[in-house]
């Protein structure tokens, strides 16, 4: 479980991130939703512990991880981490890239890497570099290399964004059975709608720094909190 109490960032003096409070329960997947520059970056990367907060507190399952004087350092923090740009190793073959951050004996290593591998169903790439492997393939290795250490958190930013339309809807689902099945609390920053209604148990609309409102994807889809929300809103079929 994620939480997240009263985060502030601020930019030259411009606060970007506003007093942002958050729960994630594990093997759900909260929606942080909003147009561009709303700061949903931002969060995810103090949460990631890339960028220090001002004021405010982080837990993992109950636990601090964050707050003004405390901080455990990212790569203890139990999260994992996918962005737009898959950023595979490209010295790596693919099944080092998703053992990259393993730990213990070289065959629990394997037998972790091969359950990733076929899960995301591409075993038969298991020796191959990542330049051999298309847009969403490539993806799915990140997202294996990502879940392989077994995070209690992942946090993704626009993980479709760099991806075809004609794969994107496909790769979502799949994505999210795989997430689903690995039981970690997950954060989704889109400024798409669209992805948010197919991908969130809840959605947390961002604006301005702000989470605006906070729900079921049915509920802040039809009784949007303002005119502005509606607005957001309306691009998606
Ligand atoms: P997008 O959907 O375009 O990725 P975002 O919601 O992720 O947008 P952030 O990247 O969190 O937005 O940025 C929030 C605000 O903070 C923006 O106005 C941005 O210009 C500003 N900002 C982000 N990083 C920095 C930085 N390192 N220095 C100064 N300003 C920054
Ligand atoms: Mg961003």
């Amino acid at each position: 479980r994620l939480e997240i109490r009263n985060l502030i960032a601020r930019y030259e003096g411009r606060v970007v991130v506003d007093d942002v409070s958050l729960t994630v329960q594990a093997g759900q997947v909260t929606c942080l939703l909003g147009p561009s520059g709303c700061g949903k970056s931002t969060t995810l990367r103090m949460i990631a512990g890339v960028e220090m907060q001002e004021t405010g507190q982080i837990y993992v399952d109950g636990k601090l991880i964050c707050d003004t004087v405390f901080r455990v350092p990212p790569e203890r923090r139990e999260i994992g981490l996918m962005f737009q740009d898959f950023a595979l190793f490209p010295h790596l073959s693919v099944a080092d890239n998703v053992a990259f951050g393993l730990k213990g004996h070289k065959d629990e290593k394997r037998a972790r890497v091969e359950e990733l591998l076929r899960k995301v169903d591409l075993m038969r790439f298991v020796d191959n570099f990542p330049h051999h492997l298309s847009g969403g393939e490539q993806q799915r290795v990140a997202l294996a290399r990502a879940l392989a250490p077994r995070p209690r958190i992942m946090l993704m930013d626009e993980p479709f964004s760099g991806l075809d339309n004609r794969l994107r809807d496909g790769i979502r689902d799949e994505t999210l059975a795989i997430l689903k099945e690995e039981d970690a609390a997950v954060l989704l920053v889109t400024h798409e709608p669209e992805e948010a209604m197919r991908m969130a148990d809840e959605i947390a609309l961002m604006r301005r720094g702000k989470i605006v409102q906070q729900g079921a994807p049915y509920n802040v889809y039809t009784r949007p909190a303002d005119k502005a929300a509606v607005a957001f809103f309306s691009d998606v079929n």
